[in-house]
């Protein structure tokens, strides 16, 4: 009996309930038209519309963004949200894009997906190389096809045009939340600690910026460049100084190197960001980053490991730092930040009425923090990792929720 409950339940979560491979052609600056291939995966909606963001990437792939999409549902449920998961991608290289170019495209790709998503059904966001504008695009190109206003449809709108205070904020200062915590679990005192992050984009700069509002120093943080997803790191002893950085970064987080020379950082090479002597490291750039033949470069004075980015280190990496006694925070439970403002602003979109920053990220604190602790809990009382705990809380509600619909 258990064992048939438990296969119905696997084959349900093991596959995605639906998947769109679309073809997006798009008419260039110089007159040719170019076809874009893009993908929309909606792994789960058990527990309510699917949710997840959309991805612009050369090397996207349709198994990458079904993995993700699965990693949504569990970050939704873990989070305590009522809503699913899914993810989108276009393989594409904004670098190569003029800006009408993308904005054909967003418009393109949601001509394509439009009977399939919605407010109800399933609302995308920003991810890797998207942005507020690009979901403004979608939105109102979704508008214009439907006659109708829809703010709900899509999350990480500009503030002012549907989009909630505290969003672009909200994954990296959701991440820093826990963070605060495990530090307390662990006695580690923030003020005293330092950090290293992989990567330079939304979620790296937002942890960098609470973390050190906290009183931590951030000694180093990488970025990548068009070639390398991860080209170079960038240390100072004394502590990076985010808005200078700021000032030398182009939209896509790639930091001008002779221009952070010229501000008495060193330039080294992109992996180096976990080799320096740091008690937490953020990885917050792109997928298997802590890999096992790395983790042997992370020094003995690291005690946490946060995952900004979706599945940064291995599972076999995962298992080598467990043993090394190094607490990982694992993404779907870390970076969750970002999807519960999400859900936020998808209310606040719905209802027209919009809330303060102080209201806001007060709510995701709230919602962080009793996620960490409800899976740290679990984690002591089972004796299993973090991770494992987290798993544990978000299958068990996405089962129940497909059990109480009469899915399995
Ligand atoms: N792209 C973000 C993530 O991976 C946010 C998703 C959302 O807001 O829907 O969690």
């Amino acid at each position: 009996m258990l064992l048939k409950w438990l296969s119905n339940n696997l084959i349900i979560l093991r596959y995605p309930i639906r998947e769109y491979h679309i073809t997006v052609p798009v008419r260039m600056d110089d007159g040719k038209v170019r076809i874009f291939r893009g993908f929309r995966i909606q792994h789960n909606d058990a527990l309510g519309p699917c949710k997840g963001g959309i991805r612009f990437h050369p090397q996207e792939t349709a198994d990458t963004v079904r993995a993700l999409s699965m990693w949504m549902t569990w970050k939704c449920a873990v989070a305590g949200i009522p809503l699913g998961g899914a993810k989108g991608g276009i393989i594409c290289d904004p670098h190569d894009l003029s800006e009408r170019e993308q904005e054909r495209l967003c418009r393109g790709w949601v001509r394509q997906i439009s009977k399939d998503i919605g407010p109800n059904r399933d609302v995308p966001a920003p991810d890797v190389m998207t942005n507020n504008q690009h979901m403004l695009w979608i939105m109102d190109e979704y508008s214009t096809i439907l006659g109708s206003q829809y703010p709900g449809v899509i999350t990480g709108k500009p503030v002012g045009l549907g989009g909630s205070l505290g969003r672009t904020e909200a994954t990296g200062y959701g991440l820093v939340y826990q963070l605060r915590e495990a530090c307390k679990e662990l006695n580690i005192e923030i003020k005293k600690a330092k950090a290293s992050i992989e990567g330079f984009g939304n979620v790296a700069q937002y942890s960098a910026e609470l973390f050190m509002d906290y009183g931590g120093k951030v000694v180093c943080v990488s970025c990548w460049d068009q070639k390398d997803s991860c080209a170079y790191s960038f240390y100072k002893k004394d502590g990076i100084n985010l808005s200078e950085l700021r000032k030398i970064t182009d939209r896509f987080g790639t930091i001008d190197k002779k221009k952070a020379k010229e501000l008495g950082y060193e330039v080294q090479p992109g992996k180096d960001w976990l080799k320096h002597e740091v008690d937490i490291l953020i990885p917050a750039a792109l997928e298997n980053s802590i890999t096992k033949d790395n983790v042997k470069d992370i020094k003995n004075t690291v005690k946490i490991v946060v995952s900004g980015a979706n599945g940064p280190i291995t599972p076999e990496a995962d298992d080598l730092l467990d043993k090394r006694g190094i607490l990982v925070i694992p993404d779907f439970l870390a970076n969750a930040g970002g999807v519960v403002c999400s859900y936020f602003e998808q209310v606040q979109s719905n209802q027209n009425y919009y809330w303060t920053k102080e209201e806001v990220l007060g709510k995701l604190d709230n919602k962080m923090t009793d996620a960490f602790y409800k899976a740290w809990e679990l984690s002591k009382r089972k004796n299993v990792r973090l991770r494992d705990a987290a798993y544990m809380i978000a299958i068990q509600r996405v089962a129940d929720a497909c059990k109480l619909r009469g899915w399995i």
